[in-house]
């Protein structure tokens, strides 16, 4: 081998791990907590470098003085020890979005309604009423995972603030509404410990908590209202009304129609955010990888199952990868 083939391959073999140190890490989330000196934003431990920049908001003037549930952007790296050294971070308050008002009165409705009538339910394409199970407001199951949510509510929340109701139905799944209620299914709850039901409560928590349905409203919206036949005008033609009458066509069709529309993205980053949930509030985070193979197993491929929890997720085996990736950044390894 001649040197300069030599050296090409040292350049060639040493280029991708370099790159991969010096990959940009992009947050966009909520300071959640803060740990020695670290904002936790997205799950993360965020430090600002020496020579940093901060652009602040409302009461956060600098990187101290952000309070917990300011909107925080940051751009930074990965540091050895997990956490990320931001050499730009944003922080203002989070105020409040455009439609978030309708979507979230549209969807109050419809709890109002399911709670009436003692079941959850959506209509299908032709109007057809398809029941999911009964919903439990009240026993053992309910008391529960009351209670492990109520732990897992971040600090600049209240638990008041969210709504968990059962519904009996055998399969594993839960999801989060627009508006901060909860539907847990019994199947679940049956098969499932205090720490694994605490990892998919923090995931469903996270997406409420990070509004993925508002933030992906519109865009799902116009794809599944295209896709119904329902919407046959441009996006720029809907005006207020239109998108209040949209939100209530969307809570009629049901969770799969809610749901549906979070994306990948939105996916991994209630995986992180979820699973700092429920390690602050004391669980076995470990159990995460496993666990996913668990849905991995029962709803992967070749099962006809519909499962919102476990639908449009990222694939198991990346997810639980993520997961280990995440245990060892942030956990302590596992
Ligand atoms: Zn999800």
């Amino acid at each position: 081998m001649n040197l300069p083939f030599a050296l090409l391959l040292v350049v060639a073999l040493a280029a991708p791990a370099a790159a991969q140190e010096a990959k940009e890490i992009k947050l966009d989330g909520y300071a959640e907590w803060r740990d020695r000196g670290a904002l936790v934003v997205e799950g993360q431990r965020v430090r600002l470098a020496p020579a940093g920049k901060f652009k602040g908001g409302g009461e956060a003037r600098d990187f101290s003085s952000v309070p917990l549930g300011y909107e925080v952007k940051v751009k930074g790296a990965r540091q050895r020890d997990g956490s990320i050294l931001a050499r730009e971070v944003e922080a203002r308050p989070n105020g409040n979005a455009l439609f978030e008002g309708d979507l979230q009165r549209a969807f109050d409705e419809q709890e109002s309604e399911y709670r009436r009538r003692g079941r959850m339910f959506e209509q299908d394409q032709e109007g057809r009423m398809e029941s999911y199970g009964r919903l439990l407001e009240r026993g053992r199951h309910v008391e529960r995972v009351r209670r492990i949510a109520a732990r897992l509510v971040p600090p600049y929340m209240e638990p008041e603030d969210f709504r968990v109701y059962v519904v009996e139905n055998e399969e594993w799944n839960a999801m989060a509404a627009p508006n901060r209620s909860i539907y847990v299914f019994t199947g679940l709850l049956e098969d499932m410990d205090d720490d694994e039901v605490a990892i998919v409560l923090g995931h469903e928590l996270a997406h409420a908590t990070y509004e993925h349905s508002r933030k992906g409203f519109k865009k799902q919206m116009l794809i599944q209202l295209g896709a119904l036949g329902l919407l046959g005008i441009a996006e720029g033609a809907i005006d207020s009304e239109g998108w209040r009458a949209a939100a209530q066509v969307l809570t009629v069709l049901g969770a799969s129609a809610w749901s549906a529309g979070y994306g990948r993205g939105h996916e991994d980053q209630a995986d992180r955010v979820g699973l700092r949930y429920a390690w602050e509030a004391g669980y076995d985070v470990t159990k995460g990888p496993q666990l996913w193979q668990r849905f991995a197993d029962k709803y992967g491929e070749g099962n006809k199952v519909v499962n919102f929890f476990f639908s449009d997720h990222s694939q198991s085996l990346v997810r639980s990868k993520n997961l280990r990736q995440e245990l060892a950044y942030n956990y302590g390894g596992q």
